[in-house]
């Protein structure tokens, strides 16, 4: 059995289709002009979704992804609506990140308000951890990694941001690749039933989104992450002498 390793730096691992780019586009766009390799792992196709199907949804994912330079986007296809820790989901996230070993993986919070988005955080916390282990999922015969990081995308006020990545230069980019997701968003020609998120001011509560956590480091537009680990710097003045916000 011949087995196609495709190592990447950045993993965003999100439940539904337009997941990942309403919560890290700006980081990701941000990574890949750094240099970086990047992907995305969608959980479900977003079947349950109130708009559009699961075929239009899986070429707007991948029209998003050709937006975002990705350099890999797939779809574990598990079940949209019941995404759940189980044997069979934390081994499929044993898997990929055996597979495309991302030094740093982005996902959701565990206080998110969607089950589905809450599971999935935990299936990648739990995956994460389970990948280092020889013994685990020996059949795939896959090697075990070091434990990649974690970033939690962050848009609650109950959480406070670890730290704001500066994405005011990927903002058009950033929503270039939302409204790729067109069945799923504000179009005064659509005749589908509105949901919350094709509401006409949504994709603006999310520039504003990004204006409030730029606002908190002193930029434009910024996306907010949590850590869970504490942080190791090397040099504290480089740190700390960026510029931020006293009034943050
Ligand atoms: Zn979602």
């Amino acid at each position: 059995m011949t087995t196609t390793i495709q190592e990447v730096d950045v993993l965003a691992v999100f439940a539904h289709p337009d997941d990942a780019e309403l919560s890290v586009a700006g980081t990701l766009l941000k990574l890949k002009s750094l240099g970086y390799r990047t992907a995305v792992c969608d959980m479900t196709r977003g079947e349950m979704g109130t708009r559009g199907t699961p075929e239009i949804r899986a070429k707007e994912a991948l029209d998003a992804a050709a937006i975002l330079k990705l350099d890999f986007r797939f779809n574990l296809e598990l079940p949209d609506g019941h995404v759940w820790l189980t044997e069979e989901s934390r081994t499929a996230m044993v898997r990929v990140i055996r597979r495309y070993k991302p030094k740093v993986i982005l996902t959701t919070h565990w206080d998110d308000p969607h089950p589905d988005h809450a599971s999935t955080c935990r299936i990648v916390r739990e995956g994460a951890r389970l990948a280092t282990m020889g013994h685990y999922d020996e059949e795939a015969a896959l090697d075990p990694v070091k434990i990649p990081a974690i970033m939690h995308s962050l848009f609650s006020r109950r959480v406070v941001p670890s730290f704001v990545v500066d994405v005011s230069e990927f903002v058009t980019g950033k929503m270039k690749a939302i409204r790729a997701h067109a069945s799923q968003f504000y179009s005064e020609s659509s005749s589908e039933p509105e949901t919350r998120i094709s509401a006409r001011g949504f994709l603006q509560e999310i520039e504003v989104r990004m204006g409030y956590f730029g606002s908190l480091i002193g930029v434009d537009a910024g996306e907010a992450f949590f850590v869970r680990e504490a942080l190791n710097v090397d040099d504290p003045v480089a740190l700390l002498t960026r510029p931020m916000n006293i009034y943050s």
